[in-house]
């Protein structure tokens, strides 16, 4: 569903009148309320999490778990402690998961979790202390932890994404699959604290990604489109991503955020993937 004229017009209002109706916006907050319009018309919050100031919480069972990514369970897998769902490096220090066996904890850690941990901080931090990494393995990581953290009932649709980020081979399909760019929303302020949301298509019959996951750390959200989901097979190549620095509904993000698009679909090794 598209926002009309006049939606996008109330909201670019509401926009003009929150940053006190400064002049020389008026553009920018016509294609941002556009954006974020379209998510809203367009999506359904399906999980959301706070990372961080929180006592810790736990996702899945404690009782006979079952692994989320190699779907073993005990004895044939081992569960020795839960696991954090996305790494500190994205702020999280209290969501954990019983649903991550040790093998596959160990395997995505080595594959795609220091990839991911140097692209953050090649974002934070410029290329002071980063080392080098392959972005389609950082890509996955953020995928990972999106599919950590989806309702159960939502697992169905995902089996070759679970599969594409367990694969170690990351040059195997990663240049055909398409949709591999990050969206990076620069906040004017950093948040209070560091949170992660995903959000699923309404209408079936839509050209948008089915998923779309959220994660708000610092100054940034970053935002990705899930590859290889069954919902999506009609669309592929030429779905329309919203950019919405916030997936909590129209008006409560920003007003002032950049938007930088950053392409991860490479495994050449890269030390930054941004000019800023
Ligand atoms: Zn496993």
């Amino acid at each position: 569903m598209r926002p009309t004229f006049q939606q996008i017009g109330e909201a670019a209002y509401y926009r003009w009148q929150r940053r006190g109706f400064e002049h020389g916006r008026h553009e920018v907050d016509w294609l941002s309320a556009e954006q974020e319009l379209l998510f809203a018309l367009n999506y359904q919050l399906i999980a959301n999490h706070r990372l961080d100031g929180l006592p810790s919480r736990f996702l899945g069972r404690e009782a006979n778990p079952r692994c989320r990514f190699c779907e073993g369970s005990a004895p044939r897998a081992s569960f020795t402690e839960p696991r954090l769902v996305l790494p500190r490096s994205l702020g999280n220090t209290s969501l954990f998961s019983h649903e991550i066996c040790d093998d596959c904890e160990s395997l995505h850690q080595e594959s795609v979790g220091d990839h991911l941990d140097e692209f953050i901080k090649s974002i934070n931090q410029g290329e002071g202390e980063v080392k080098s990494f392959e972005p389609v393995a950082a890509f996955k990581g953020l995928a990972r932890a999106a599919l950590a953290i989806i309702p159960e009932r939502e697992l169905q649709y995902f089996e070759d994404a679970i599969e594409w980020v367990s694969n170690t081979d990351h040059d195997l399909d990663s240049r055909t699959i398409g949709g591999l760019d990050c969206f990076l929303h620069a906040l004017p302020e950093p948040s209070s604290f560091s949170w992660i949301a995903l959000a699923r298509r309404i209408e079936a019959d839509e050209p948008f990604p089915y998923l779309l996951a959220f994660f708000g750390t610092g100054q940034h959200v970053f935002q990705i489109a899930m590859p290889l989901c069954v919902r999506d097979e009609d669309l592929e190549v030429s779905w329309i991503v919203p950019r919405a620095s916030s997936p909590f509904g129209v008006g409560r993000g920003p007003v002032e955020s950049r938007l930088k698009i950053v392409p991860l679909a490479s495994v050449a090794r890269r030390l930054k993937l941004i000019a800023s």
